[in-house]
């Protein structure tokens, strides 16, 4: 009980434990392991042993998973365990001891983990007594981890709390800088032009600061009207015909003079010709995407080159984005394209590489005002990419540069010659796997159309509810549903009500909430009202698929 306090962390305690343990009985051989609440499976914070040198605990029929089972505590010797696996109740892993003793540790009756001693020379060297002994001070061992990991969890909150407030405060610091530097340009260089003293060469670069300024505005304006649209799933798609090359070249004679400034060296790839290539997608983002990676390439290089261009490379699913809606129209490409924008630029830090994308983030958060830009760059590129069917990614080295690699499905004009069709691969993908029976519970129709787009993509039934009480009538009438997802916002009857109505006559059925408001409390309530998981909306198409993976397959 003292050491719970006194130690810094449950490795710090677990190792005193150990110590303490060891001048009762024998502990040569010792191990500590904790039930891991979210997969269930067993962690491993300690380990000692003379044999054997294990660096993760085995997955399952281990003898500490029969103490998880039964809650009691075993002592057994070689024989014993052998009769076990005879049984099927455990199977064989590492080196079998003679003796084996183990205890579980438990809070309020239940299982939190198991603490085991065990010996490969002495057969004796472990009593009932000890046995006795060691249950008796179990619990003060539990009550001890348990007061720890409560300690640790929330110092790690904490932590989560206090980086989110820097984030916080760096954007917000940033944006005003943002707004107010291009602001402060115009009304500044407005007031020295009524100044009739000053010369015509004065006036024309007042003129041009206070233009240069309005742009930088509009620009910053653009991105958040981007932004909010993209979220608010009001993006439009407009598909048509696109010479590649011709963009290509035109970015190159666009960007040209920009780079040459800065003294860096703008290449295209010699893959570019004269000659037409042709791909069906929307040109607007296809050149929103391009502006805004060469740009971020010059603004963050000082050296050295720019290369951009493509290679058409055969599909890979995982590099596609299946859920976009030109994919779910035509199908999965045989072919894709596989862009690159190339600098020899500041770099990224490995540790921000992922952050780059998330909206308003700059890689660099302690000192955001080097650079100008409101970090929504990328996040625009990011969605306009995926909503074209693509992905990108970036390979990064700090003060080496940067390779921002993103794909498009490769859609010819009016060919389907070469196209697969998205149901037979996944069909191919899933056909291994059983059909779901699913129920959307969601009153937004967009929503709705959202969720049945990325459900096409495994075998499923689906079933629609718009409002909490129809949901409700679905499930009394088809009771097989295997899940359901619920939108808690709903009319006549809200989702967490509809849950609690649902769990009354069925307990099997799987329900995954989708909480509007990532709160925690949010989550918290969903599963107090009986559903087994939540997905924060807007849902994630792979976070949805991992989950239905997660209890179905
Ligand atoms: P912004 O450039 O307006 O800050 P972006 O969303 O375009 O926003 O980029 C986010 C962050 O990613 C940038 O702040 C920068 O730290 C990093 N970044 C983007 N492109 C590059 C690049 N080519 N080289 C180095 N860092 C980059």
């Amino acid at each position: 009980a003292t050491a719970a306090i006194t130690t810094d962390n449950l490795s710090q305690l677990t190792n005193l434990i150990h110590n303490e343990l060891g001048k009762l009985i024998d502990t040569k051989n010792f191990y500590l392991t904790l039930i891991n609440p979210q997969t269930n499976s067993l962690n491993f914070p300690f380990f000692v042993n003379e044999i054997d040198n294990l660096s993760s605990f085995p997955d399952n029929k281990t003898l500490a998973h029969l103490i998880v089972k039964t809650k009691k505590s075993l002592l057994l010797s070689k024989k014993d365990q052998e009769e076990l696996e005879k049984r099927g109740e455990i199977a064989g892993y590492g080196t079998r001891p003679v003796i084996w003793l183990g205890v579980p540790l438990k809070i309020n009756n239940e299982v939190i983990g198991v603490i085991a001693v065990q010996s490969y020379k002495d057969k004796l060297a472990y009593t009932h007594e000890d046995q006795e002994v060691l249950e008796f001070i179990s619990g003060q061992i539990s009550m001890a981890i348990y007061r720890k990991k409560a300690e640790e969890n929330l110092k790690e909150a904490l932590l989560k709390a206090e980086e989110s407030d820097r984030l916080k405060s760096a954007f917000l610091a940033n944006m005003s800088h943002e707004i107010r530097t291009p602001m402060n340009g115009i009304l500044g260089f407005s007031q020295l032009i009524k100044d009739t003293s000053i010369s015509s060469e004065e006036h024309a670069k007042y003129v041009e600061i206070i233009e240069k300024s309005g742009e930088r505005l509009l620009n910053i304006i653009n991105d958040l009207v981007d932004i909010s649209k993209i979220e608010a799933g009001q993006m439009d798609v407009y598909i048509s015909k696109c010479d590649i090359h011709e963009q290509l070249q035109f970015l190159f004679t666009f960007f040209k003079p920009e780079a040459d400034i800065k003294g860096l060296n703008l290449k295209l790839d010699p893959i570019v010709t004269k000659d037409k290539l042709n791909i069906i997608t929307d040109r607007e983002k296809l050149y929103a995407i391009f502006t805004n990676l060469i740009k971020n390439a010059i603004k963050y290089s000082r050296k050295g080159e720019i290369q951009f261009g493509y290679n058409i490379v055969d599909s890979r699913l995982d590099d596609l984005n299946s859920s976009s809606k030109l994919i779910i129209e035509k199908g999965i490409p045989s072919k894709m394209i596989e862009f690159y924008v190339k600098d020899t630029g500041i770099g990224i830090p490995k540790d921000r590489i992922k952050a780059i994308f998330d909206r308003f983030v700059q890689a660099d958060i302690e000192d955001s005002n080097v650079f100008e830009g409101a970090g929504l760059g990328l996040s625009i590129t990011q969605a306009y990419i995926e909503m074209l069917g693509g992905k990108i990614w970036v390979e990064s080295e700090e003060n080496k540069g940067s390779r921002f690699y993103f794909t498009l499905p490769y859609f010819k004009e009016g060919e389907k010659g070469e196209q697969i069709n998205t149901e037979a691969i996944e069909e191919n993908i899933s056909s291994n796997k059983k059909t779901l029976k699913i129920l959307i519970a969601e009153d937004e129709k967009i929503s709705d159309a959202y969720l049945t787009a990325i459900l096409k993509k495994i075998n499923s039934k689906l079933y629609h509810a718009s409002n909490g009480k129809q949901a409700i009538d679905i499930m009394k009438e088809n009771p097989d549903i295997d899940l359901i997802l619920m939108d808690i916002k709903m009319p006549i009857i809200g989702g967490y009500e509809a849950t609690q109505e649902i769990r009354k006559f069925n307990k099997k059925v799987i329900i995954i909430a989708q909480t509007a408001y990532a709160l925690a409390g949010d989550n918290a309530k969903a599963i107090k009202s009986g559903c087994n998981d939540y997905l924060p909306k807007p849902v994630d198409s792979n976070e949805l698929i991992n989950l239905i993976d997660k209890y179905f397959y």
